[in-house]
């Protein structure tokens, strides 16, 4: 890693992504029209990117759609589909540098956990969906003699995504790379607070040979950009990852269109859970404290709740405290940063009035609970953290998708299960137990789509990602995300 003036100076000297890709061309919007891309670093402007309204949607529909009927890339032999995907991956291990810089001005995100997390795990979800392309089977029907029946997976056809900005690269790759797997062809809608990994993703991709019109990345404000894709009568499918407002948008408007299939992977309250035999208190510790404030705690499956048993409680949160102390709000560019600053004023501002509505509600602040660093003009918010929240304040129902912890405290099992079970989420939930029967226990009985035993967020591409309840339905990563975004064709021949 290189020095934080070296990064200051390589940032200061590159060029920034602004333009639209349709249809194998960067371009700018067709109404000319920009919007400003602010640096959650100082909240200043970073660079002008194309503002996509319907029309430049369009054209990447169109675009997409006329690559997918020719099969320039669907109809591809495997092996060929898998040396593009691999080239890509290629690479943006070749720009790795480039594109950690980008995710780390773009979102406010520490430079070390762009380079070391952010962009290696979106390689590695390319390299895993090059694999795995030519590794989903369909089936043979045992069906009577005169017949012979089997079911095959077919592409979609156009899929739009529209990704958060949390980790940018990365969740767009969870969704390019299974649904170009399949032979779809993609609208990728990346959000507006930042565009820049996506736009740069977009290009390398034509620079490894990815057909023109396969991958189009329309930058613009979700109510036009976004809206109007989910709205398009051509797209087959939107995935998204975002909020739960926008994800009741957008099922009505598949309603209100061409019923298009959705998949949303949406926010969480996910709790920790530590029982009084956890086998490593300073490891749980570590864990709750990182689990909640691990890229500044714009995370869907941010440990935002913490249960501790009654009886390790005072010994717990000391533990906690201790590794909360530690870290502090710093410069996203400096390498030895590892908290940096929340990605908009409206999201800090967010983050600050869940602040004030739990010292309204009578909760007791332990540490935090300010803006941070604000001499720099940037949207830094401290770790935070609060004791006695009652099970029914706001603190331990809405997520606040910034560094703020509430901990909440419990005498035996089933009190932690109810507690833990009490949201319209269900994302993650994590236990710390050294008992086996209490374990299994907890994974069957807590309602979230992972879960965690002794570890938080164990995240590996082989697993499937997504919620249950209001948290959203359809699986990121695993080969359940390639199945995602095909559709089954059941085959029947009679014989005579
Ligand atoms: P959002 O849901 O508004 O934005 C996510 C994506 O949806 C962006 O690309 C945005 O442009 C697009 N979008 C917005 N309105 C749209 C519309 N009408 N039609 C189509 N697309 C639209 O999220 P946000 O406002 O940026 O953040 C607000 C809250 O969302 C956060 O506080 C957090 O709770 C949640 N969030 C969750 C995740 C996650 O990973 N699950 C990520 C980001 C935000």
């Amino acid at each position: 890693m290189q020095s934080f003036s070296e990064i200051q100076a390589r940032a200061a000297a590159l060029t920034l992504p602004g333009q639209a890709v349709i249809d194998g061309h960067l371009v700018a919007a067709r109404s000319g029209a920009t919007f400003a891309n602010i640096g959650p670093r100082d909240g200043r402007i970073l660079n002008h990117v194309a503002a996509g309204e319907a029309a430049d949607v369009d054209a990447a529909v169109v675009a997409a759609r006329t690559a997918f009927e020719d099969g320039r890339w669907r109809d591809l032999p495997p092996k060929a589909r898998k040396a593009v995907l691999h080239r890509l991956a290629a690479l943006m291990e070749e720009h790795a540098d480039e594109l950690a810089l980008l995710e780390s001005l773009d979102t406010g995100k520490p430079i070390s956990d762009a380079a070391n997390v952010d962009v290696p795990l979106a390689i590695n979800t390319t390299r895993y969906y090059a694999e795995a392309l030519d590794k989903l089977y369909g089936e043979v029907a045992p069906s009577a003699p005169t017949r012979l029946s089997y079911a095959v997976h077919e592409p979609l056809g156009v899929v739009g995504a529209i990704v958060p900005w949390n980790f940018p690269l990365h969740m767009a790759m969870w969704k390019v790379a299974p649904a170009l797997a399949m032979g779809n062809s993609v609208v990728l809608k990346p959000a507006e607070q930042s565009p820049m990994s996506a736009l740069r993703l977009g290009a390398l991709a034509l620079e490894a040979g990815l057909p023109d019109g396969v991958l189009n990345v329309v930058p613009g404000l979700g109510e036009t950009a976004g809206q109007a894709l989910a709205r398009h009568m051509d797209v087959d499918m939107i995935a998204f990852t975002g909020s739960g407002t926008v994800g009741r948008l957008l099922m009505r408007y598949a309603g209100e269109s061409n019923l298009k299939r959705v998949s949303l992977e949406l926010g969480g309250k996910s709790p920790q859970i530590i029982f009084p035999d956890c086998p490593d208190l300073d490891a749980a510790a570590e864990a709750a404290a990182w689990g909640v404030f691990y890229n500044q705690g714009e995370v869907c499956t941010a440990a935002s709740r913490l249960l501790v048993h009654r009886d390790i409680k005072a010994d717990f949160i000391a533990r906690v405290l201790a590794v909360a102390e530690r870290i502090v709000p710093g410069d996203p560019l400096d390498p030895a940063t590892r908290f940096g600053a929340m990605i908009s004023e409206a999201q800090m501002h967010s983050a600050l009035r869940h602040i004030d509505a739990a010292e309204r509600e009578g909760a007791t602040r332990l540490i935090g609970g300010v803006r941070a660093r604000e001499e720099t003009g940037g949207f830094y918010v401290a770790p935070t953290i609060y004791d006695q929240v009652r099970r029914d304040a706001s603190l331990a129902r809405e997520e606040v998708f910034g560094p703020v912890l509430g901990v909440l405290d419990f005498a035996d099992d089933e009190e932690a299960f109810a507690i833990a079970n009490d949201t319209i989420y269900g994302l993650a939930a994590g236990v710390w137990t050294a008992d086996l029967n209490r374990a299994h226990s907890a994974a069957r009985r807590l309602r979230a789509g992972l879960i965690w035993v002794n570890g938080w967020d164990a995240c590996d591409i082989t697993m499937p990602f997504g919620g249950f309840r209001q948290s959203g339905f359809g699986r990121d990563r695993s080969m359940h995300a390639l199945a995602k975004y095909a559709d089954l064709k059941a085959v029947t021949f009679t014989l005579r």
